[in-house]
């Protein structure tokens, strides 16, 4: 069993840091139980791995990360140019994606120190990390390695990972209405561009409508 904890907002992220820390050096000493979620949209979050890292090493435990890129990106912007403080946030997507590869490739080389989930239903993220932990002979099924996307999001990354072999899971959004449908809003509004992972589901599953009718004339 394991417990995932959410990363939400920056301006209350330390004290979750120092929470979930604490309770990793207490429930981490064996096998990894506590995850932490890193948010890799935030500038500062690859080096924060790294130090998380060295801490779990100093302290003896396990270190758990969920790997993210994170969902609040316009909020964090906003509140920034309100409050006059420069924004935690990446300029470009395209440094984010750099942040998270780099993220999961640090923590498959500490494999035996840290055990990550791979939260994204990005394809190239995760052909990255499969083409990674094959080139370093990383067994797939190594209980450190996870990968999870949400329920009824990106089940073709899902079922194929899985039918590779690696530990996968659907995050299941659950709890009173007020608080789950503005969760699934923010999840539309994630998913909003036709380029985004919605767009790109869309285009998979018109090739393979495509693919069958041309399979059932022939
Ligand atoms: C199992 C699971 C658990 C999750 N838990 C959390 C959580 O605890 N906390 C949390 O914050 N999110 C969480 N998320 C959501 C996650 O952070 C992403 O918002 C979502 O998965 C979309 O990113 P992606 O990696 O799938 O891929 P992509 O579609 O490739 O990336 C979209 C993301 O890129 C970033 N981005 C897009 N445009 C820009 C830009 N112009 N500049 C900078 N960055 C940009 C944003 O982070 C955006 O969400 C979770 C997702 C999953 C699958």
């Amino acid at each position: 069993m394991a417990v995932y904890i959410d990363a939400e907002e920056s301006w209350i992220q330390d004290g979750i840091d120092e929470l979930v820390d604490w309770l990793m050096g207490v429930y981490n000493v064996d096998k990894p139980v506590v995850f932490n979620t890193i948010q890799l949209y935030r500038h500062d979050r690859l080096a924060f791995l790294r130090n998380s890292q060295q801490r779990a090493v100093a302290g003896g435990y396990i270190l758990g990360v969920k790997l993210v890129r994170g969902a609040y990106m316009d909020k964090e912007r906003e509140r920034a140019a309100e409050h006059g403080y420069a924004s935690p946030i990446h300029a470009t997507k395209t440094d984010v994606d750099i942040d998270f590869n780099a993220a999961l490739s640090f923590c498959l080389q500490h494999i035996e120190r840290v055990a990550f989930c791979a939260a994204t239903h990005n394809e190239a993220s995760c052909m990255h990390m499969v083409r990674a932990a094959l080139a370093a002979g990383v067994d797939l099924r190594h209980p450190h390695i996870h990968f999870a996307q949400l329920m009824g999001m990106s089940d073709h990354i899902s079922f194929n990972l899985a039918r590779a072999g690696f530990n996968v899971s659907k995050y299941v959004p659950y709890g009173p209405v007020r608080e789950v449908v503005p969760y699934l809003i923010r999840r539309a509004e994630e998913n909003r561009s036709i380029s985004g992972q919605v767009g790109r589901e869309l285009r998979l599953i018109q090739e393979e409508i495509n693919r069958r009718m041309h399979a059932q004339r022939e």
